[in-house]
């Protein structure tokens, strides 16, 4: 409970604004397990990892010692340009709810490409361009990682090749629009350019493409051209590393008002970003500071930490990515194809499952009409369409705060707002003409993608 008036939106001046992102992995009592290469079964070696990644993200990759890691000038001017993100007490829901409960929540969603992901984006395209490389490539699947690094991409003068996912290149052309003013180059993946790509379509004709194909395109490509690496937007430490950014503006600017969370809770994909903003808190309790209870909320469709193994899995489904130990469903996994929620990944970023299964988070899995129901309720009272995504996080601080009104308890809860859903309204609208679905996977869907797991442990 806190003492004093707090407004609506709570920001940061440029000088309160976080100069270093917290490295979580250096206050975990244990590092996770390593990076296995898949060829010889040994952890990856910096020079493996830096063939295809940047180099100083695969250093911030294998980083578990240095406690703060120091956000460079030139990122921290762009992020000037769109951060701080707000951080705002949902009075409105609060009292739409009765609840005796404090809600606030961080939006992410105020920038172009209209999520978090623009925070990683923007380092990684800075670290490119200082390493003197020419282009970077990626894969995109619903495509707000492809439009993040678009935008960060044109900022410091480096080409961009996208490998974006057949079926949402054809239902989401507006994305693929806002990704070409920015100047990237869009493939709908499989494609006839790539080795991995003609493989699939000579095996699948007339298939739609799946996030693990354009995954293999996509660094393909980087192998194969000069000065050129390939960049991802989730689940690898570097990432959740540059993600910390929100859990630090989150805390600085709650400590202002003196303000302390009982409850973190965020959605969960790849984790980068509920593993961002939990950073300062878990930190804390990582050194025994707090019991805050944190929460990361994924599909009931697509329940990679809630009914995954812990296991070592590769991070796309062409099998190609080093080899990560997380929780996951196998990465020959298949959500429903009515799934419309995002958060599909089939693993989990490897720092998130070490915290889960050492027993310093809990999960919720929950059903996307829900999900949905529960987006319908926070953008008429907050006034924010949110992406179906950053919705799960909102429908289990919604249930937190009707359980205090049912116990009476005064809980402080944080919340990850992660985007906005203006493309995500096909989703809108299935849920709105009622023929939204809950799909659960049963033993047997679970079986076929444990069954995809390689041989290791
Ligand atoms: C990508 C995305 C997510 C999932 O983020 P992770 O960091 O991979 O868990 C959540 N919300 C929105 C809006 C996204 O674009």
């Amino acid at each position: 409970m806190s003492a004093n008036k707090i407004p609506y939106k709570m920001y940061l001046s440029e000088e309160e604004m976080p100069k270093t992102w917290l490295n979580l992995k250096a206050f975990m009592p244990e590092d996770h397990a390593p990076f296995l290469n898949p060829a010889t079964g040994r952890p990856c070696t910096a020079d493996e990892l830096e063939r295809v990644f940047c180099r100083e993200c695969v250093e911030q990759e294998l980083n578990c010692t240095d406690r703060e890691i120091e956000i460079p000038e030139g990122i921290r001017s762009f992020y000037a340009n769109f951060r701080p993100s707000p951080l705002v007490r949902a009075y409105f829901l609060e009292k739409a709810l009765d609840t005796p409960a404090e809600i606030y929540y961080k939006f992410e969603g105020n920038n172009t490409s209209g999520s978090h992901k623009l925070n990683s984006a923007v380092a990684q395209a800075y670290y490119a361009k200082r390493q003197g490389l020419k282009s970077v490539t990626t894969e995109t699947g619903a495509g707000q990682w492809g439009t993040a690094l678009a935008m960060a991409c044109a900022f410091y003068g480096l080409d961009l090749q996208v490998f974006m996912v057949k079926t949402s290149y054809e239902q989401k052309p507006y994305r693929r629009e806002v990704m070409r003013t920015y100047g990237a180059s869009v493939t709908p993946s499989p494609s006839s350019t790539t080795r991995a790509g003609r493989d699939i379509l000579a095996r699948f004709p007339g298939t739609g493409g799946s996030l693990g194909c354009a995954i293999a395109e996509a660094v393909e490509r980087a192998l194969d051209t000069p000065d050129c690496r390939y960049v991802l937007g989730s689940v690898l430490d570097h990432v959740l590393l540059h993600q910390t950014v929100i859990g630090l503006e989150s805390k600085t600017v709650l400590d202002k008002y003196g303000v302390r969370p009982d409850v973190v809770i965020g959605c969960v994909g790849g984790g980068s970003n509920f593993g961002g903003l939990i950073a300062p808190y878990m930190a804390e309790k990582l050194q025994g500071k707090n019991n805050i209870d944190f929460v990361g909320v994924e599909p009931a469709s697509c329940p990679s930490m809630s009914r995954g193994r812990y296991a070592y899995d590769f991070c796309d489904s062409a099998k190609i990515t080093p080899l990560a130990k997380m929780y996951t469903l196998g990465c020959g996994f298949m959500p429903s194809p009515d799934h419309a929620g995002g958060l599909r990944y089939h693993g989990m970023s490897p720092v998130v499952s070490k915290l889960y299964h050492d027993g310093y988070m809990r999960v919720e899995a929950v059903k996307q009409t829900q999900v949905f129901a529960a987006a319908e309720r926070f953008a008429k009272c907050e006034g924010i369409l949110p992406a179906p995504e950053s919705a799960h996080a909102v429908k289990v601080a919604v249930d937190e705060a009707i359980k205090c009104r049912e116990s009476g308890e005064r809980k402080v809860i944080l919340f990850g707002l992660t985007g906005t859903g203006y493309f995500d309204l096909a989703a809108y609208k299935s849920y709105n003409d009622g023929t939204m679905k809950d799909y659960v996977p049963d033993e047997a869907d679970l079986a076929r993608g444990f069954a995809s797991l390689p041989a290791i442990d």
